[in-house]
């Protein structure tokens, strides 16, 4: 399973890496913002699970949603919000968002959410 995962921060993506560790058969592929986000997409994608932070410089993680979901409906997107943007959610959702995790989270909250939302997609059984 190719899994991007989009944050600005390297701790962050290195947590998440080896979170996902934990689950055999994917490969994690990194951008620091929703621009490169983007552009992982073109060169490296498709992939299987996004995983998207909300605050990045450039380009944040709502803008980027919008933008994959113009061309692509089915992909799922994980979004990864503080309690700042929790109010926010709503419109993510609206955007094309299947889950989200509130940070700071624990590796047994993100696979679970990463668990629930693939099964959602059909992508898991
Ligand atoms: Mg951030």
């Amino acid at each position: 399973m190719k899994i991007l995962l989009v944050d600005d921060s390297r701790t962050m993506r290195n947590i998440w890496k080896k979170v996902l560790s934990a689950m055999p058969g994917t490969e994690c592929f990194e951008a620091g913002d929703g621009l490169e986000g983007l552009n992982a997409i073109t060169e490296q994608g498709p992939f299987d699970l996004m995983l998207v932070d909300w605050n990045m410089p450039n380009m944040d993680g709502y803008t980027m949603i919008t933008k994959v979901r113009t061309s692509d409906k089915t992909t799922p997107i994980i979004m990864v919000t503080t309690e700042a943007e929790k109010p926010r959610i709503i419109e993510a959702l609206k955007a094309g968002v299947n889950n989200y995790v509130v940070k700071p989270f624990t590796p047994d909250v993100l696979l679970q959410k990463i668990e629930e939302t693939l099964k959602k997609a059909g992508q898991l059984t």
